[in-house]
């Protein structure tokens, strides 16, 4: 009886550690703020996406966003008035595409994996900016209004996962650099 009892308290302690494993490794890749998956978890996304690349027909793009003046938003309301307005567009780019390939990368940064043509991530890029522009965080009065810069680049062949988010972190930095709220493409491979 004793054997048996002692046998339950150690199955269920194992059950409950390994349950708890389970649990902090689903928070180490996720950002608590927005809830959304954070940077690790977009590294591990990615490296998967390339491993299987040869399954999907089209090209993967990596599109860079970041909230344009956000420093100013929060010295003007706040700087949990910042926090909602990330948690709001967070919800808002889950919302617009597939929750699973939209990350916070950090700050006012997230990032985004699609697979498709030029012309439907370019549409996409379009919608989220459109949808953006509709997002009235309204917290407090009056109402926050924000705009973003995003940088897309589409994988070429071959290309290394690394590479890939250079050119989208480098086309970001040039819709900044060009006055902001924009989308820019990088052109092509760079080194
Ligand atoms: P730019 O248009 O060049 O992007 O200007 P910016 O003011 O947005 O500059 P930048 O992207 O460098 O600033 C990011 C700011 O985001 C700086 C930091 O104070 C703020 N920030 C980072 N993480 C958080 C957060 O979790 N909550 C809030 N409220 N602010 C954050
Ligand atoms: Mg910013």
């Amino acid at each position: 009886m004793l054997y048996v009892g002692l046998t339950l308290v150690f199955l269920v302690g194992l059950g409950g550690g390994f349950l708890w494993g389970r649990q902090n490794n689903r928070f180490a890749l996720q950002d608590p703020l927005t809830h959304l998956p954070n940077k690790p978890a977009f590294n591990q996304r990615l490296e998967s996406l390339l491993g299987n690349n040869g399954s999907s027909p089209e090209p993967l793009a990596i599109l860079f966003l970041d909230i344009d003046h956000f420093k100013q938003i929060n010295d003007l309301h706040g700087h949990l008035a910042g926090d909602e307005v990330l948690r709001q567009l967070g919800n808002l780019l889950a919302t617009t595409g597939e929750p699973h390939n939209v990350f916070r990368w950090g700050g006012d940064e997230f990032t985004i994996l699609r697979f498709g043509s030029k012309k439907s991530v370019e549409q996409y890029a379009v919608t989220i900016q459109q949808a953006i522009k509709k997002l009235a965080i309204s917290r407090q009065s009056p109402e926050i209004v924000i705009t973003v810069s995003i940088g897309v680049a589409q994988q070429a062949q071959d290309e290394a996962g690394s590479h890939l988010l250079k050119r989208a972190d480098q086309a970001l930095y040039e819709a900044k650099r060009n006055g902001r709220n924009q989308i820019y493409w990088s052109a092509s491979i760079t080194n």
